[in-house]
This record gives structure tokens, C-alpha cells and sequence, in this order.
């Protein structure tokens, strides 16, 4: 085992969701790297009902007990600027922001309702907007910031029963993406992990003796890493679970070019179709930064004979 040099002294994190789960693990790795924490929580049901302080101020005082540093919060993440307010008035500055909050409101496409679509929107996609604006103007003054976003297999992959789940947690990808971009020459730098792990989130969804190999600790690694100002990785989307870690991005096909002109119909799309769809002799990796080179492909297909 190597031994963990990461410090996070006269630091100030942030995170969302800390009352329990993956927030708390974190909250309690950072306290004790030597960082002040915001913990945040709503001290919400898996279905966002009923909140309570109790969660926030359990955890706070468990990291005092540690003799870490660390205030409660308990807005909900839709009230970002007051999450952030809580970090400047307790410690002056926030440097880490980990957007964690979450609930599940699971069914069938055909039975959710707008309810559901609204609360899990609010929470995870608004809710990571609310917060995030609200810090990076604090970010951009001091040339430093470190955003962590929470996807989830579902927000990549599509899972049965979670549309809306699936739908806010895949915008939660993109929206990291274009932060990283605005933020890099800032030292803001955001990336976006999607976890597996026991909690109350999964506890009902995986057999026990799955469970007791997904323990929260094992996703703290690659957050700390990420969060640490001596990390220069931007723009990721890193899968981690009981110990394992990924690195995602897309894959392209090398794709058609058709000629601009009139022979550019239907048919034609038709007739190279699976040309276009295909990843055996595609461009698997593009080598520019931000997807496909549609100038290049313009001027290739203006030369093309019909
Ligand atoms: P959890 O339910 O244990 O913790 C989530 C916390 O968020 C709770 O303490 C809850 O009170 C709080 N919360 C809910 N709504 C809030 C709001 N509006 N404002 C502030 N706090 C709010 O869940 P977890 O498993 O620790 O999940 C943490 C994050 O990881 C979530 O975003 C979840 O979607 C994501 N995730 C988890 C898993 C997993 O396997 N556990 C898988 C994929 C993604």
C-alpha cells in the first residue's frame, strides 16, 4: 500500500449531500487530510421528502469529535448560493466543490409523472448548476477551484426505470465538460466520476455480498485525486467502484462524406449506412480535443465527385 501524501491543509470543501453515503466518507477523508468542510444536506428520503437537519449535524459532529473542522448546512442544493454563503461566512474561501446530493424517484417511463421528471431534475441537474454558479466567481478571483459532478452507469448507459434519472445524470456529463473548458485557464478544473457503492441508494438493488465489496470508501481515492491542487485532469469522466477506476470517452466511427449537391439524398445515406455506422476501421480515438473536425470534413467533401 502507498502511503496517502495527499493534503488538503488550509483548504475549504464543499459538499453536497455529505449527511450520509458518499458524501460522508468524503467529508470525513477530507477533515482528516487537514481541510475545513461545508457539510451540506437536506436531510432528505431517498425521494427527496422530509427534510431534516439531523444528517448534517450528525456528521459535523463526528468530524469535530476527530478534531476536524466543519459547518452544517441545510439547504436544499436548489438554494446553491446559500451552501456557499455558509463556506465564505464560516471560512472566507472554498476551494473543492463535490456536487454529491441525490435522490431516486425510479419507474417505468409510462408511470413517472411531472413530479417525479421536476424534483430529480431540480436536485441533481439544477441543483449542480445552483451550486457551482455560486462558487465559481470565488474560483476565477483566486485561480483555483476543483468541481467534482456526480453521474451515475445510469446517466451513461440508460437504465430501465430511471429516465428522469438517467436524463439529468447524463446532462451532469456535459455540463462538466463545457466547465472544464471555461474554467481551465482559471485553474478551475472539473471532472465527473460516476460511482457504485452501498448506501441507502443501492441497498435494496444488490445482493449483500455484492454490497459489502462496494464499500463508499473505495470511491474516495480517485475524488481526493481529483480535488487535489496537484491534479491537472479536466474534462474526465472516470467510472469507480469497490476499488476499480475507468476513464470514459466516446468512440466515433470514421464516418461518410457525401458531396453537398443534389445527390446528397436519402437513398444515398441509405446506401452507405452501414459505411457510417462503422467502427472497425473508424477513428476510434479522435486526436483533437473537442470532437469531430466538421471544417476538415467540409473541405474533403467539397472535393469529393458525386
Ligand atoms: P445517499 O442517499 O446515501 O446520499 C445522498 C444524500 O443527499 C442524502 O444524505 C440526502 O439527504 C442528500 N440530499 C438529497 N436531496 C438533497 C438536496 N436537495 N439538497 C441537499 N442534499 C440533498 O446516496 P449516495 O449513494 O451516497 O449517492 C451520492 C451520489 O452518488 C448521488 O448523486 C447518487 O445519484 C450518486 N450515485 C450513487 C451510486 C451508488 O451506487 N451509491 C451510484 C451512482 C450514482
Amino acid at each position: 500500500m502507498s502511503e496517502d501524501k495527499l493534503r488538503f491543509d488550509n483548504r475549504v470543501v464543499v459538499i453536497t449531500g455529505a449527511g450520509g453515503g458518499l458524501g460522508k466518507m468524503y467529508a470525513h477523508y477530507f477533515a482528516s487530510r487537514g481541510a475545513s468542510l461545508v457539510i451540506n444536506d437536506y436531510g432528505v428520503s431517498l425521494k427527496g421528502e422530509s427534510a431534516s437537519s439531523s444528517a448534517a449535524d450528525k456528521v459535523v459532529s463526528e468530524i469535530i469529535s476527530a478534531g476536524g473542522r466543519a459547518v452544517a448546512n441545510y439547504d436544499s442544493v436548489e438554494d446553491g448560493e446559500n451552501i456557499i454563503k455558509t463556506a465564505m461566512d464560516s471560512f472566507g474561501r472554498v476551494d473543492v466543490l463535490i456536487n454529491n446530493a441525490g435522490i431516486l424517484r425510479d419507474k417505468s417511463f409510462i408511470k413517472s409523472t411531472d413530479r417525479d421528471w421536476d424534483l430529480v431534475c431540480q436536485v441533481h441537474l439544477n441543483g449542480a448548476f445552483k451550486v457551482t454558479h455560486a462558487a465559481w466567481p470565488i474560483f476565477r478571483a483566486q485561480k483555483f477551484g476543483r468541481v467534482i459532478n456526480t453521474t451515475s452507469p445510469a446517466g451513461i448507459y440508460g437504465n430501465f426505470g430511471q429516465a428522469s434519472y438517467s436524463a439529468a445524470k447524463h446532462a451532469l456529463i456535459a455540463f462538466s465538460d463545457t466547465l472544464s473548458q471555461e474554467g481551465s485557464k482559471y485553474n478551475i478544473l472539473v471532472n465527473c466520476i460516476s460511482p457504485i457503492a452501498a448506501s441507502r441508494l443501492t441497498e435494496t438493488t444488490m445482493p449483500p455480498e455484492i454490497l459489502k465489496v462496494l464499500d463508499p470508501k473505495y470511491v474516495v481515492p480517485i475524488v481526493a485525486y481529483l480535488s487535489h491542487e496537484s491534479t491537472s485532469a479536466t474534462g474526465g469522466l472516470y467510472e469507480t467502484a469497490g476499488g476499480y477506476i475507468n476513464s470514459i470517452r466516446w468512440e466515433l466511427s470514421k464516418g461518410a462524406v457525401f458531396k453537398p449537391d443534389s445527390s446528397f439524398t436519402p437513398a444515398a445515406v441509405k446506401s452507405r449506412y452501414s459505411e457510417i455506422t462503422d467502427f472497425t476501421s473508424g477513428n476510434k480515438y479522435p486526436d483533437f480535443k473537442h470532437g469531430v473536425d466538421y471544417l476538415g470534413l467540409m473541405k474533403q467533401a467539397m472535393t469529393q465527385s458525386s
